[in-house]
């Protein structure tokens, strides 16, 4: 819990403490508008409630509600519209038809559609708008990343071909006669010469060392290129000797040998040399 954390909580709850306020004083603000409507009209507690719950909306509609009193013109006291006779002076009166009806109605549907409006926009978090999106829930941000992240794996797909491995270089410390062959995604190493002559040793392939196990002369193979190896072409295969003292040669694939490539390395000379040789397709 730190100082920002701290800090944060203070403005939430003074915050909080002003908006209880503003509600307080908002509703006794609903109250005594809609007390001082109703009572000229003769609902006085109905326009209360009205206001309380509608606010504005409320005090039209107690504004228009049905009036249910009038003064008499004789002694200016408040009696009932269908009155016949003042009940304060005994004056004879007409009765006054009620009116407004119409009007209240209007004002009640007007109300209860803003009552529901700013619930539906309080607490619907999909259509809430510019205010509340800032404030948008880590839970909404890590789904739109979850959508995100399929389509741009889609476009790449999509604007680019599949990348497959197209060039090999091989480094390997060789004493006598090696081959390397690579066939179907596959390399591995041939020993050629004299079982008594080392193994290739302190193999590399694109940089990365590679240890292989030994069955007899043939090593185990390799096949987790990243990418994968591109199919060979029917041409154009080239393989370059970068470092070595002695003779590197090699087969181009064909149907003859299943697709193969076969790289010979020989090294005549008493000991051992490095060999680096690069191939590309
Ligand atoms: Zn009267």
């Amino acid at each position: 819990m730190n100082e920002n954390y701290l800090t944060l909580r203070f403005w939430l709850d003074l915050i909080m403490a002003q908006l209880l306020w503003s509600s307080l004083i908002w509703a006794l603000v609903n109250v005594l508008v809609g007390y001082s409507i109703g009572k000229k009209r003769g609902h006085p507690v109905g326009a209360c409630v009205l206001s309380l719950i509608f606010g504005p909306f409320g005090w039209i509609f107690a504004a228009i509600w049905q009036k249910s009193i009038r003064t008499c013109p004789s002694c200016t006291e408040q009696v009932r519209r269908e009155a016949r006779v003042c009940r304060y002076c005994g004056e004879q009166l007409i009765p006054v038809p009620a009116e407004g009806g119409c009007l209240a109605a209007l004002a009640f549907l007007l109300g209860t559609c803003a009552i529901v409006a700013t619930f539906y926009y309080l607490f619907n978090p999909h259509d809430s708008g510019s205010v509340r999106a800032p404030v948008a829930s880590p839970v909404s941000g890590t789904s739109e990343q979850l959508q995100q992240a399929p389509i741009s794996k889609n476009q790449d797909v999509a604007s680019e071909p599949p990348a497959l491995t197209h060039e090999i270089d091989i480094a390997v410390t060789i004493a006598g006669e090696d081959a390397v062959k690579i066939q179907d995604g596959h390399l591995w190493f041939e020993h050629i010469s004299a079982m008594h002559h080392a193994m290739p040793s302190g193999i590399l392939l694109n940089g990365k060392p590679w240890q292989p196990s030994w069955h007899g002369r043939t090593s185990s193979s390799f096949s987790d290129f990243q990418p994968p190896l591109a199919p060979f072409p029917p041409s154009g295969i080239s393989v370059i000797k970068l470092a070595g003292r002695d003779t590197v040669s090699f087969d181009s694939p064909s149907t003859a040998n299943h697709q193969s490539l076969s790289i010979d390395i020989v090294d005549h000379p008493v000991g051992s040399d490095r060999y680096e040789i690069r191939v590309h397709w």
